[in-house]
């Protein structure tokens, strides 16, 4: 669990092509030039982990790439002690962000697998996200809502009525919508009954999948 100033240099050389990719939000590249993206990572990763992509973790699942995971942390325009919910923990990594950047974080993960190590690593490298839970996250977390913010870190075919349920009034909802490629797609939710719509691009994910149990 080293991290030494030779990966610091590699972190601020990754956050250098954030900023010439187009992220501009102060507070999340900074988070990234802190989180020891490695220590999320198998070791055999070591040597890549500060490359702008998405590698594998267990599970047959993946940690989203770095400019991803700046993008829709962006888009979630996140202040201190916001209620943040979270689709997918996975590595972490993108927990570890929204952490940083002052929210209170509650995290859904389908694979035990992931759920179990995840919940290991983030205490042993100081971050406390509020709940992680195992569970189904198109179901969101009723007994947690309404939240300011919600991000789906897995490619979903479409916005679960639950999550929507679950935002805030003048809550931002950040989900990639779509089958083989995804749409990021961002829902503002005006009132009880609208939502304003943007669509910010084509980005690839693993797939947000039914419940197994
Ligand atoms: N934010 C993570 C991304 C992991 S990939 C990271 O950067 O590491 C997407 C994750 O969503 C996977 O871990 C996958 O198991 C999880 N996932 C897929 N369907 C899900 C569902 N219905 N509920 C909760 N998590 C789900």
């Amino acid at each position: 669990m080293k991290d030494t100033g030779k990966h610091q240099g590699l972190r601020n050389q990754l956050v250098s092509v954030l900023i010439e990719k187009g992220i501009t939000d102060k507070n999340v590249l900074d988070a990234i030039k802190k989180i020891p993206r490695h220590l999320f990572l198998d070791s055999s990763f070591e040597n890549y982990a500060y490359q702008d992509k998405a590698f594998p973790i267990d599970a047959g699942q993946t940690i989203s790439q770095p400019y991803t995971v700046a993008f829709q942390s962006q888009l979630l325009e996140i202040k201190k002690d916001h209620k943040v919910l979270e689709i997918g923990t996975g590595s972490g990594y993108q927990t570890a962000v929204l952490c940083l950047l002052g929210a209170k974080v509650y995290s859904i993960e389908r694979q035990n697998e992931l759920f179990k190590r995840t919940s290991v690593l983030l205490p042993k490298l100081g971050i406390r996200p509020k709940h992680l839970t195992f569970g189904d996250g198109y179901k969101g977390l009723p007994g947690f809502a309404p939240f300011d913010s919600i991000i789906v870190t897995a490619g979903a075919p479409f916005i679960p009525q639950a999550l929507m349920a679950q935002l805030k009034i003048g809550g931002r909802l950040v989900i990639p919508l779509g089958d083989t490629v995804q749409v990021m797609t961002l829902l503002i939710r005006k009132n009880e009954t609208q939502f304003e719509k943007h669509e910010l691009g084509e980005f690839r994910f693993v797939p947000l999948l039914e419940d197994k149990n």
